[in-house]
């Protein structure tokens, strides 16, 4: 059952056993599992409930909708732009329904940081149980668009591996809107999937309510407090929540954010530190006379796996993947300024886009604003940037091979490169904030989980080190950045975190 800040008339005063922040893949899982275990659980979201038929696939009404900061947000030297959601569901909602089990060589590097219970075969039978409640099936290469085909094709004729993915999806249309919510709930978004279950079981789900502090003595919390949103998206009413436990499951830059704000105990000093952003920068193939139409069609279906460690131990440690997006948000990986800009969306019809997803190795990290709110630092080491420069070098071998003329990066100046031989001319773009774009969907680490009280912030139970019941349940618990896309891991790790919470009540 949702509640909806329309309906709540004066203050909210609520007392639960379990109260759950946040109810995207980390949160809904968590408050699913512990209501199935008999006990009294809230979930309290400060995104609202926005169900298929107000989902009305125009990228000016949904992007303020559906996301934080109306999808605005960016590191504090505007280098990357930084997307999630904000809504019943997360960002689950916005997200392109990509399913990768995290892969055994991370759940080693993971499990190393001291945390148990994280090896392949359990794990599996977690994953086993996350594609039932999702309905993860594989793509067949017949479904592919031909945005993801090119890229498909390129890769086979070098030899490199690659597959089409598994997705959560129930009878998909391919109308191409995902990243703007799914008008036939065809997407097996928390909100479709792990929240209705929750609900079945008991929990209470309230929507459009922010919590703005954790309330501690130090040794324990007592509960949060916040606000009750009200259509306009200004604070109604005042809410508080008297609860045993609180588990924070806001995402990977809202979750620290919270705790900060809420001055918790934290010997480590991790909270809000060890920040991943995974960027990901385009690369854009050119086909003239075909009609590609990155826009339609299933956006983000074929990745090339030959460069990624997780998959395949390989050093560049980057994962080339077919995606785009309706018009505005395809506008936004379209190189160049004024003109050029023009010109490029004007022959996006011709046009292949991958996104080059970065496993970042060096992490930035989050502060508090003065009015509370989180100042992103985060600038691509120069590390990372060569590695990225490889990845894209890469992806236009793999566009070449497919039959482009010529392919371009996502440099404000554009580069282009119209053969192979040609590839030394990225040698010398920069990648320094402000010349490339760079687009974080996945942010993870900032309350990250381990072994040491000094070295992190959550013990392998996802419990605050320095708390006796509060928990972090969401992708900031990932020790290091993913490298595969993250919803599941998220997933796995959330019910990690609610089995051990359900078995300890
Ligand atoms: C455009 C896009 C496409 C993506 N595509 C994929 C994909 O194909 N595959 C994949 O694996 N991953 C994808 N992702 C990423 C994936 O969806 C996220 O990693 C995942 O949803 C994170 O789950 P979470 O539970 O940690 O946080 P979220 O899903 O972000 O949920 C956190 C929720 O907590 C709420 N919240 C935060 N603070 C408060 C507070 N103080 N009070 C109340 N509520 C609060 C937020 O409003 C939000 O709804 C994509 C992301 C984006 C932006
Ligand atoms: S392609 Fe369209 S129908 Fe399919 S999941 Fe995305 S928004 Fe829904």
């Amino acid at each position: 059952m949702i509640i909806r800040g329309s309906s709540v008339s004066g203050d909210l005063k609520l007392r639960t056993q379990d109260l759950v922040i946040g109810s995207g893949p980390g949160g809904s899982t968590v408050a699913m599992l512990l209501a199935k275990a008999g006990r009294q659980v809230i979930v309290l979201e400060e995104g609202s409930f926005v169900p298929a038929e107000e989902m009305t696939q125009r990228e000016g009404q949904m992007m303020g909708r559906l996301f934080s900061e109306g999808g605005t947000r960016t590191t504090e030297d505007k280098g990357v732009t930084i997307l999630h959601g904000q809504v019943i569901g997360g960002t689950s909602v916005v997200n392109h329904l990509i399913c990768f089990r995290t892969p055994d060589r991370l759940l080693e590097l993971w499990a190393a940081e001291g945390i148990d219970d994280l090896d392949p075969a359990a794990m599996k039978l977690r994953f086993d149980r996350i594609w039932e409640i999702l309905n993860v099936a594989r793509i067949d290469e017949s479904q592919l668009n031909r945005n993801n085909t090119l890229l498909m094709d390129g890769a086979k004729k070098l030899g490199w591996k690659g597959h089409p993915f598994d997705r959560n999806a129930n009878s998909c249309l391919g109308s191409g809107f995902c990243t703007i919510g799914c008008a036939y709930n065809a997407k097996q978004s928390a909100a479709l999937t792990m929240l209705p279950l929750a609900g079945q079981y008991g929990a209470r789900v309230h929507a459009d309510c922010r919590v703005t502090r954790i309330l501690h003595d130090g040794s324990r919390v007592t509960g949060v407090e916040g606000v009750v949103l009200g259509a306009d998206r200004r604070p109604k009413a005042k809410l508080f929540v008297e609860a045993d436990r609180v588990i924070v499951a806001g995402g990977a830059i809202l979750t620290p954010t919270l705790l900060l704000r809420s001055g918790v105990p934290d010997e480590s000093k991790m909270i809000g530190q060890n920040l991943y952003l995974h960027p990901g920068s385009p690369v854009i193939g050119h086909f003239p006379g075909m009609n590609v139409d990155p826009t339609v069609g299933i956006l983000q279906g074929y990745g090339i796996s030959e460069f990624s460690w997780p998959l395949n131990g390989h050093p560049i440690d980057v994962l080339p993947e077919g995606v785009s997006g309706p018009p505005g948000v395809a506008s936004v990986v379209v190189p160049g300024l004024g003109a050029a800009h023009r010109d490029g969306m004007r022959q996006i019809n011709e046009a292949a886009i991958a996104g080059v997803l970065l496993r970042d190795h060096h992490p930035g990290h989050i502060e508090l604003r003065d009015d509370g709110r989180p100042l992103v630092h985060y600038t691509l080491h120069p590390e990372d940037a060569e590695r990225m420069r490889e990845g894209s070098k890469k992806t236009i071998e793999a566009y070449f091979a497919a039959g482009a003329s010529r392919c371009m990066t996502g440099h404000t100046v554009p580069t282009e490169v119209r053969s192979v031989t040609e590839l030394n001319r990225l040698d010398s773009a920069s990648y320094a904030p402000g010349s490339i774009a760079l687009i974080s969907y996945h942010q993870m680490g900032t309350a990250r989980m381990g072994g040491d009280a000094k070295k992190h912030a959550t013990n392998p139970d996802g419990r605050l080190w320095g708390l006796k019941n509060l928990y972090v349940a969401d992708a900031s618990l990932f020790p290091t950045a993913s490298g595969v896309n993250p919803q599941i891991s998220v997933y796995g790790m959330a019910m990690r975190v609610g089995e051990r919470l359900a078995a300890s009540s």
